[in-house]
């Protein structure tokens, strides 16, 4: 019998679980990661399967899940994450936030595993306060287009919170302010692989609205130490993760067009509706909590993020998005 400690990561193969598998791995831990591929790829983690403690299981938390052997941690990363996927897959987004999650938490009192759930800066939906700080309630359309995974982010971590105050199960929560890296997904729409991509195929770079809206973007090494260091903590109310430094998108453009060296121009195209006009996080609680502070800068961090992007081979620009569509979605 092995005497590592066990996780299990569900969304193992997408961007976040990936790296959470990497780290995990390092920190001497066997890892389970499950994923049903809908947007997760194993390209992400294919250099990991040489490894012998590391496990993959295609499957999708949404239906029951049977796992052998002790399990001592959980880390519920399976959903989708991009406004397209809001759109093409809402019903799915909602399940793995709903179904999948209670699946979870029902196997983690089985195995008394202490369990730690991706939420979202999502919850605070197109905030009125700002930077946002936990105690923030949000500002949510829950039957708008962003509706389907705000929703059930938001259930999400009222179910959890259930499990803990009613089963006592040993519960955390994160909300992840965007983080971007290598192996985001290039066709996803979010904006960092929608700009980098467009500059890669000499496309214009599309900016939506009048590029006024703010966002704070977390270098993906940051927030997964932010992450690792909440599960090791005792705290069980939702803490921020991300990283403070706030940029609008119309700057944000500029700086790819500088960053790729591209010769196409900025196009403004309509803005989606109930898209957020600012987002920051407030951090006090991670510093204070965790000890915990970003520490990538954008530029370096966004270096290393072209670099990945460039080294792909060139079809994978123009690859189409969820190859296991008809699996999964009825
Ligand atoms: N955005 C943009 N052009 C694009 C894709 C996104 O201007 O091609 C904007 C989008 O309207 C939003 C911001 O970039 O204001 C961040 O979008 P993303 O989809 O990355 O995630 P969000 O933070 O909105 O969930």
């Amino acid at each position: 019998m092995s005497l590592k400690q066990r996780i299990l990561i569900t969304g193992g193969a997408g961007f976040l679980g990936s790296h959470l598998c990497e780290r995990f791995l390092k920190e001497g831990f066997h890892v389970i990661a499950m994923d049903n591929l809908i947007t997760g790829d194993l390209r992400n983690i294919e250099q990991l399967f040489k490894n012998t403690s590391f496990e993959f299981y295609e499957h999708d938390v949404t239906k029951y899940i049977y796992l052998p052997g002790d399990l001592h941690y959980i880390l519920h990363f399976a959903s989708p994450a991009s406004p397209i996927d809001y759109l093409k897959i809402p019903i799915q987004t909602l399940k793995v936030g709903s179904l999948g999650i209670h699946n979870l938490l029902g196997l983690a009192r089985k195995k008394n595993a202490r369990v730690l759930i991706a939420s979202t800066s999502e919850v605070y939906g197109d905030p009125l306060v700002h930077p946002q700080p936990e105690e923030y309630y949000g500002n949510v359309n829950p039957v708008g287009p962003r509706g389907v995974y705000d929703e059930a982010k938001r259930f999400q971590e009222a179910i959890t919170m259930a499990y803990h105050t009613f089963h006592g199960l040993d519960t955390r929560i994160v909300r992840i302010f965007n983080t971007y890296g290598p192996r985001m997904r290039l066709n996803d729409g979010r904006v960092l692989p929608a700009f980098i991509g467009q500059a890669l195929r000499g496309e214009d770079l599309t900016v939506f609205g009048d590029g006024s809206q703010t966002r704070s973007f977390c270098y993906v090494d940051d927030q997964v130490e932010g992450i690792f260091r909440l599960l090791m903590s005792d705290y069980v109310h939702p803490v921020n993760i991300g990283n403070p430094d706030e940029i609008t998108i119309l700057q944000f453009a500029e700086e790819i067009i500088k960053l790729t060296g591209t010769e196409q121009k900025i196009v403004f195209r309509p803005l989606p509706k109930d898209d957020p006009k600012v987002r920051q996080p407030d951090i006090t609680k991670a510093k204070a909590i965790l000890g915990w502070e970003p520490k990538v800068s954008r530029s370096e961090g966004l270096r290393i993020t072209y670099d990945y992007f460039k080294s792909l081979p060139r079809e994978v620009l123009y690859e189409r998005e969820y190859k296991n569509f008809d699996k999964y979605i009825r």
